[in-house]
C-alpha cells in the first residue's frame, strides 16, 4: 500500500496560485523546486502562478508522454538539482509530472488547472505512450493545491467530466459488491466507504444547498475527487472508482476515432449501470445531472445506439474487471438501455 499518515498538504480555495511560494516554503523549507507544464492555457496559467515567485524556478513545457521525452526530462531535473516537482495542468501533465517525480524519487504536488477527472490526486498514472495506454502505479502526491479561480475559468464542460468521473463511483462499489457475492473477491470496506461517500456527498450537496457560491461548489467537488483518489491508494487498485461504467467508457475511447471527455463518458455509462443494478441512486443521480444540466443522453452527445451497444458488448472482454455486466443477459442489458433513456 502507498499509503502514509503524515498530514498531507491539502489547499483549496480562492488565490491560493499567489500563495504556491509560501506553501511550498511553509512544507519543504528553501527547497529547489521545478516546475512542468503544457501548452496553450496551462501554459498561460502556469506563465502566472511564476510571476509570483520571487525566485527563479525551473519551468517545463511538456510536448509529449513519450517515453524517451520523458527521460529527457527525468535526466535534465536530475542535472538541476530539483527536489520538488509541481505539475500545474490537466490530466496528462499532471500523470506526467508525478511519473517523473516517482522515478526520481522525489515529491510532487499537484496543482490542477481542471477537475475533468479524480487523476487529479491519485495513485495512478495512464499515460499515452506510442498510441498505447499504460497503468502505472504511483505513491499519492504529497500534496494538492486547487486555485477556485482558475478552476472556475475552465470550459465548463471540464467540470460535468469531474462529477460524471465521481459518480461513476456509485456504480463501481455495486460491482465491487456483486463481484464478492459472484467471484469471492475481496472486499476493502475503508476504501468501499471513501468512494461511495466521495460520490454521495457531492451528490446530497447539490440537491440539497443553495450552489450559486461557485467557490463553494468547486471545493466541494475537489474535496470529493480528493476522497476518491484516497479511496484508490487505500484499496490498492482503481476498483473503488472504476466498474462496467469505466469499462464501457474504454471501449467507447477504442471504438469512436473522437471520443468525448472521459468522465463525461463514465457519469452518462453509469446512468445505464445503474439502471441494470436496480440501483436506488439512479432517480438521485437522474435529478442532479440535470439540475447542472450534465448531458442525460449518448446519442445527444454525438454516440450512436449502435457504438454503445458494441461498447457495451466489448466491455467485459476490455478489462478482466467481473461487474453486473457479467451477470445480465442481452435482454435484461437491452432493457436496461431503454429504461435509462442514455440512447434517446
Ligand atoms: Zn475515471
Amino acid at each position: 500500500m502507498d499509503l502514509h499518515f503524515s498530514p498531507r498538504i491539502i489547499e483549496i480555495g480562492k488565490g491560493k496560485s499567489e500563495r504556491l511560494q509560501s506553501i511550498i516554503e511553509k512544507n519543504f523549507g528553501n527547497v529547489n523546486a521545478g516546475l512542468i507544464t503544457g501548452g496553450n492555457r496551462v501554459k498561460q496559467i502556469a506563465e502566472n502562478v511564476i510571476t509570483h515567485f520571487n525566485s527563479k524556478i525551473l519551468t517545463i513545457v511538456l510536448k509529449n508522454t513519450l517515453s524517451e521525452d520523458i527521460k529527457k526530462i527525468e535526466k535534465e531535473i536530475v542535472k538541476e538539482n530539483v527536489k520538488l516537482i509541481i505539475g500545474i495542468g490537466g490530466g496528462s501533465v499532471l500523470d506526467t509530472s508525478k511519473l517523473i517525480a516517482y522515478h526520481i524519487n522525489i515529491p510532487f504536488l499537484s496543482f490542477p488547472t481542471t477537475l475533468s477527472n479524480d487523476g487529479i490526486y491519485s495513485p495512478i498514472v495512464v499515460i499515452k505512450n506510442d498510441k498505447r495506454l499504460k497503468r502505472e502505479w504511483t505513491p499519492l502526491p504529497e500534496g494538492i493545491i486547487v486555485d477556485t479561480d482558475i478552476i472556475k475559468d475552465a470550459p465548463y464542460n471540464t467540470i460535468l467530466a469531474g462529477i460524471g468521473d465521481l459518480i461513476a463511483n456509485l456504480s463501481a462499489v455495486q460491482d465491487w459488491q456483486i463481484s464478492s457475492i459472484h467471484t469471492g473477491e475481496e472486499i476493502n470496506y475503508e476504501a468501499l466507504y471513501l468512494s461511495k461517500g466521495a460520490a454521495e456527498r457531492f451528490l446530497y450537496y447539490i440537491l440539497s444547498q443553495d450552489t450559486q457560491n461557485k467557490d463553494k461548489f468547486l471545493t466541494n467537488l475537489t474535496e470529493s475527487l480528493i476522497m476518491s483518489g484516497i479511496s484508490m491508494a487505500v484499496a490498492g487498485s482503481s476498483r473503488p472508482a472504476s466498474g462496467s461504467e469505466h469499462l464501457i467508457s474504454h471501449c467507447l475511447d477504442r471504438i469512436m476515432g473522437k471520443p468525448l471527455l472521459h468522465g463525461i463518458q463514465a457519469g452518462i455509462a453509469a446512468i445505464f449501470t445503474l439502471s441494470l443494478q436496480h440501483s436506488g441512486y439512479l432517480p438521485a443521480v437522474k435529478k442532479m445531472y440535470k439540475s447542472i444540466s450534465f448531458p442525460l443522453s449518448l446519442v445527444k452527445s454525438g454516440v450512436t445506439k449502435d457504438v454503445f451497444i458494441s461498447a457495451v458488448e466489448c466491455a467485459p472482454e476490455i478489462r478482466k474487471r467481473f461487474t453486473v455486466l457479467n451477470i445480465k443477459d442481452k435482454k435484461e442489458i437491452e432493457n436496461a438501455i431503454k429504461e435509462s433513456g442514455i440512447t434517446e
